[in-house]
């Protein structure tokens, strides 16, 4: 350990030389944190009986103010890393109106929420004013809170802008910046707005930086977000997946994946879990498919608005709801202890998403469960997870389901499953196809590489052309039908000028008859 102290910076540290001592000695209690005796109460009230790895390397850098550079995945207790000896950094000081004292940025609604209500738990023997600025919610209640000053700001970035564009906060009177999921900003598009929060902030101040995985883009920003920072990694970056979860992927057919997860939740006896969804759309249609069958489930997606979406949460926390059907947002922030099982329902895109779904079981030390559902184009997705990972995922067969294999993930997909009937069913019915590759076309294509072979080799804009002009012939045809049609309706009715013309085909000859009235009857 480092005890090299920032001079520059006022220590509030309680850290002393004899819990330095003991923290190098195993079996390690809060005790030997440095924490004051009222967070170590409201610790011991939690039920935490010993702190986690991260707790145990973090807390004590930052008591003494250091910066911390955290490589953590959600699960390990990270958020009491930095918390618990915030609640004490705080303790001493009163924030000013307008001005808070401390801000967590973090990238979902949930995920704020979930702080919040740690600091609710660790901080209840102290008297620390809290804001939560979070979109979804009025705007109002948040600006009064800041108006009586706060000493936590928790904050999601676009709502903590909205605020300060309106002139309702000063941001310099931070002390500890905390970044949360800085990996997760990345993926959400949220770089540029933190980037500008931290622009506003003083120079001199404490800074806490989390990230479940260091990409190059987030190691830049790190490096300048923080002065000379205590590393503290409680996961090798190439295994990053909670270790006490039990990892299995079932291929199959797209055709057979609502049928997959039913078969799979009675062949292992799950009683509760979480499924994820790639899409919101599929949130739904899961959601409704599973109670059609019986099944106790509910969906939490981003369109939600904040007040449905924490109430199904509650629910679900509460056990009243047994299968939580969930798009990638909901992941975050999910809080909930003792989750036994999350099914992966689509493979996700980005491996990193893989890590954050399943690490919602399996947390701090408990078992859990992670079924995927992967089909067979899949295969370039699961390739990447598995090389993060840096093992592959074991397979499960699914009792009465033919598995299929994966197709090569070199992007090519030039795989074929075992089951050809079975392909040739989902390209009959047109549902044999991938959600992700869906994705990836949102161009006019109106049939996939696999169903057309004179496509494969067309670009995607050579393809739509294509396209506009076959629904273009397609277009004439159908308005040339439409006029002929009037035409020889024109030809029936009595209101035409045709009607007019001399007829050709008698010649000029018109024989008396003709001319003569018809007898009425
Ligand atoms: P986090 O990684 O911060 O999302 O925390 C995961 C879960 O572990 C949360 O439900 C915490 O309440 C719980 N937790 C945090 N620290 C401990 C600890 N030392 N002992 C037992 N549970 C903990």
């Amino acid at each position: 350990m480092d005890l090299t102290y920032n001079g520059s910076r006022q220590n509030h540290s309680r850290f002393s030389r004899t819990a330095f001592f003991s923290y190098m000695q195993a079996g390690m209690s809060f005790s030997d944190l440095g924490l004051s005796p009222e967070v170590l109460k409201a610790i011991e009230d939690a039920g935490y009986v010993e702190p986690t790895p991260i707790q145990q390397e973090a807390i004590p850098y930052v008591l003494m103010t250091r910066d911390v550079l955290g490589c953590a995945q959600t699960g390990t207790g990270k958020t009491a890393s930095f918390t618990l000896p915030m609640i004490d950094i705080l303790s001493s000081g009163r924030a000013k109106a307008r001005m808070p004292r401390s801000l967590i940025l973090t990238p979902t609604r949930e995920l704020a929420t979930q702080i919040a209500e740690n600091f609710e738990i660790y901080g209840k023997y102290n008297k620390l004013t809290m804001a939560l600025l979070i979109g979804g919610v009025s705007m109002d209640e948040q600006t009064k809170k800041l108006d009586r000053g706060v000493d936590v700001l928790i904050a999601t970035p676009g709502r903590l802008l909205d605020h300060f564009e309106r002139g309702r906060i000063l941001l310099n009177d931070i002390k500890v910046l905390v970044i949360d999921e800085a990996d997760r900003m990345l993926d959400m598009g949220f770089i540029p707005d933190v980037e500008k929060i931290v622009s506003l902030l003083p120079k001199i101040r404490q800074t806490l930086f989390f990230s479940a995985t260091m990409p190059p883009e987030i190691r830049r920003l790190s490096d300048a977000f923080l002065m000379n920072p205590k590393e503290v990694t409680v996961a090798p970056q190439s295994r990053p997946a909670a270790e006490t979860v039990t990892q299995k992927l079932a291929v199959i057919d797209q055709r057979e994946k609502r049928e997959a997860l039913r078969r799979i939740i009675k062949q292992e006896t799950v009683e509760t879990a979480i499924i994820f969804c790639n899409r919101k759309r599929d949130v739904d249609i899961l959601d409704k498919s599973l109670r059609k069958h019986g099944f106790n489930a509910a969906g939490l997606h981003g369109d939600m608005d904040q007040a449905s979406r924490t109430e199904t949460l509650e629910r679900f926390k509460d056990g009243k709801i047994n299968f939580l059907v969930a798009s990638d947002v909901a992941a975050r922030g999910l809080d909930i202890d003792d989750l036994p099982v999350v099914f992966n329902f689509d493979v996700p895109m980005h491996s990193e998403d893989y890590i954050h779904r399943i690490g919602r079981t399996g947390r701090a030390g408990r078992e859990g469960r992670a079924f995927s559902l992967a089909t067979p184009e899949d295969g370039v997705y699961v390739e990447s997870i598995e090389t993060l990972l840096g093992n592959p995922i074991p397979r499960i067969e699914i009792d009465g389901l033919d598995a299929v294999d994966l197709e090569e993930g070199d992007g090519k997909r030039r795989g074929r499953s075992r089951r050809s009937g079975g392909r040739r069913r989902a390209q009959k019915s047109g549902s044999g196809r991938n959600p992700s590759r869906d994705r990836q076309e949102k161009t006019n294509i109106s049939t996939s590489d696999d169903e057309n072979p004179h496509q494969r080799n067309k670009s995607p804009d050579k393809a739509a052309r294509n396209d506009n002009r076959q629904a273009k012939q397609k277009d004439d045809r159908s308005s040339k039908k439409k006029e002929d049609k009037a035409r020889s309706r024109r030809g029936r009715g009595g209101n035409n000028k045709d009607q007019d013309k001399s007829v050709v085909g008698l010649g000029d000859h018109m024989p008396d008859f003709l001319k003569k009235p018809a007898r009425p009857s």
